[in-house]
């Protein structure tokens, strides 16, 4: 008799370090646990949404993380780059089993002003940016973009914060007053200094996303395109697929395989688009920004897909082929903000999952999201009406 194991296969790798413990750290968790493998968080919240799946340990805890860790990732982009530089090198010198994504995928993703300029060097379509350091800069800026244009800072900002769209001259005081600490690091957006970013306000038609999962191996699998609609800058749905976007799947996916393979990525990332006309009216796509992990504009995977954004990064950290990436129905998903709704009234629509990130009540607070995923697509929208009828927080849908 061979002694008892508790795993059925002999896996070298057994539990997977995830910077951060939020809803994407918990839905990780839940994917990793079917394939055999734990999950522990490096967090400081000890309550938050992955603490009911896996030990969490604080950021002074560090090292007891790194001990109970084979292998590591994130889902959290603004997780200090210095953590992230050793636990590569860590893997790089045998200690630990690796760090996915790479650390340069997470430097390009907390700089605006890196992540357009790489998006243009690969020959990646964005909106005209400049760098802007003063105000002086942002004159110059506006006189070369036109205005309006959006001024933003260019690391720390997330969910439509530390934004400002200046829309006349007489706005740029205004802006400057705003976002112009965060040149020196001041103010409560961002504590590195680095300089502003001024973007040439662009009148997209619709705002979609891709998500691709790289394997250690370099073999990519991509989602299909999702349209993503926002409610005062934080994702209110998305549309999976996203209708009649299939002429500008190609070039997505390019662009997203590009980036991939350019920054040595593995793992699952999500590339946003603007779609917007060109100067004879067709259709093309403009790349805003990259997240480096699993990405809300994915989580209808989990229902909508052979294999979800979740699972397939799971499988790409731990070494494992990925899972068919296509659709199962098409499907929309609503994120929940701030307030639950009556859940015996959610689950009487046909086809809604339900997800709840176990977070307590706050304004605008991403608590739990829905998936509407009827098998019969006739259904879909008069499925969203029901749910947007019942949800205490609408969105402006
Ligand atoms: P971001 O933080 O870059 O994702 O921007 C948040 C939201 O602001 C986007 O989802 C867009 O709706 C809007 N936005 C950002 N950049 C631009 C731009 N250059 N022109 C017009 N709208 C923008």
């Amino acid at each position: 008799m061979t002694t008892a194991n508790a795993y059925p296969v002999a896996q070298t790798i057994r539990t997977i370090g995830i910077l951060g413990g939020g809803q994407l750290g918990m839905m990780l968790a839940a994917a990793a646990l079917p394939l055999g493998y734990r999950c522990v968080f490096l967090e400081d919240a000890p309550n938050c949404p992955a603490s009911l799946y896996g030990q969490v340990f604080s950021s002074e805890q560090l090292e007891d993380f790194i001990a109970a860790a084979d292998v590591f990732t994130l889902e959290f982009e603004n997780t200090p780059a210095e953590t992230v530089a050793r636990l590569k090198q860590l893997s790089e010198s045998g200690k630990k089993q690796g760090m996915f994504p790479p650390p340069q995928a997470l430097e390009v993703a907390q700089d605006r002003l890196s992540e357009k300029s790489l998006f243009n060097e690969l020959d990646i379509k964005t909106v005209p940016f400049m760098s802007v350091s003063s105000k002086a800069e942002l004159k110059a800026a506006s006189d070369q973009l036109g205005l309006p244009l959006v001024l933003k800072t260019s690391r720390g900002g997330y969910d439509g914060k530390g934004q400002f769209v200046v829309k006349t001259e007489a706005d740029i005081t205004e802006a400057w007053k705003i976002l112009g600490d965060a040149v020196s690091g001041k103010g409560n957006l961002t504590s590195t200094p680095a300089p502003l970013i001024a973007e040439g306000f662009i009148n997209f038609s619709r705002e979609v996303s891709i998500i691709a999962t790289r394997a250690q191996d370099g073999s990519i699998r991509t989602y299909d395109l999702v349209e993503n609609n926002h409610h005062t800058g934080i994702l209110a749905t998305s549309h999976a697929p996203a209708v009649g976007t299939s002429h500008l799947l190609p070039e997505a996916k390019k662009a997203i395989e590009t980036l991939m393979t350019h920054l040595d990525y593995v793992g699952t990332m999500a590339l946003e688009l603007f779609v917007s006309k060109d100067e004879n009216g067709k259709d093309v796509i403009l790349a805003n920004e990259i997240a480096p992990r699993v990405h809300n504009s994915g989580h209808w995977s989990i229902e909508g897909a052979v294999t979800s954004q979740f699972e397939n990064h799971v499988r790409a950290v731990v070494g494992l082929p990925l899972g068919d990436t296509d659709n199962v129905y098409p499907s929309v998903m609503v994120n929940v903000l701030g307030e639950y709704p009556n859940l015996a009234d959610v689950l009487a629509i046909d086809g809604a999952h339900y997800h709840t990130y176990h977070k307590e009540e706050r304004p605008d607070r991403k608590i739990a999201h829905i998936t509407l995923m009827p098998n019969d697509v006739a259904k879909l929208e008069g499925a969203l009406e029901q749910l947007i009828a019942i949800l205490p927080n609408k969105m402006g849908l």
